[in-house]
């Protein structure tokens, strides 16, 4: 159940959730989501949830990517961090729409998969990070967008810093009971911050990486 009608059913799925963005809508249709996932998962890739990827994390809900990624490029970003690799699903989603991704994970062997996704697919337009993301990655700085796919209890302030005037960054903030997807806006002024809707991601892991 990996064909290009699975996909496009995901799509559909997505447009009456509320997903408008035409251009993300037809990134996550030409994705495979199935080689993010272990070959026994694979027929679950298009189905409307998260999948274990190992190491305790998940890939993310496509539901989840799509809105995130759509709230990103409203302020059109051409230089994006992403905290949180994962299995790469939502880096390969970035990596179409934008000039730039950057993004740091702490596990070392899902960052490896990653890494060989994005070969596969010849996406040539990222760069990886095996550290604590939570700090960003300030020599690549400042990025236009910052998306995070793991919830810190309070926005990490390095974060915002790395965040260019005219920037969003999108990412879920809360503890493992309540968490509310937030985007923050830097303008001349300073930040806008503002709540989306409630999600539920992976914590942020502050410190030391494995
Ligand atoms: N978008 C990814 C989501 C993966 S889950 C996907 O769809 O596959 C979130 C990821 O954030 C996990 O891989 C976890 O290891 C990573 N993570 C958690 N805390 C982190 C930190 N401080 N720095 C970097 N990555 C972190």
């Amino acid at each position: 159940m990996t064909s290009q009608r699975t996909r496009m059913r995901m799509i559909e799925r997505l447009r009456e959730q509320g997903i408008t963005d035409i251009a993300v809508l037809d990134v996550m249709l030409q994705t495979p989501r199935h080689i993010f996932v272990d070959e026994a998962l694979s027929h679950r890739a298009y189905e409307d949830t998260s999948l274990p990827i190992g190491y305790q994390q998940t890939l993310s809900q496509p539901y989840i990517v799509a809105r995130m990624t759509e709230l990103l490029l409203q302020v059109k970003p051409a230089k994006v961090l992403e905290v949180g690799t994962g299995s790469g699903y939502q880096t390969a989603v970035l990596a179409q729409l934008v000039e730039r991704v950057a993004s740091v994970e702490r596990i070392a062997p899902l960052l490896e998969k990653a890494r060989q996704r994005i070969r596969l697919l010849q996406l040539d337009n990222v760069l990886f990070k095996h550290a604590d993301g939570g700090m960003g990655w300030a020599d690549r700085g400042p990025f236009d967008g910052i998306l995070s796919a793991a919830a810190p209890a309070r926005i990490p302030e390095q974060l915002k810093q790395q965040l260019a005037v005219g920037g969003r960054m999108v990412i879920p903030v809360g503890d493992h009971h309540q968490q509310q997807l937030v985007t923050v806006d830097r303008t001349d002024k300073g930040f806008v911050e503002k709540v989306v809707e409630p999600v539920k991601f992976v914590p942020l892991v502050a410190g030391r990486v494995s």
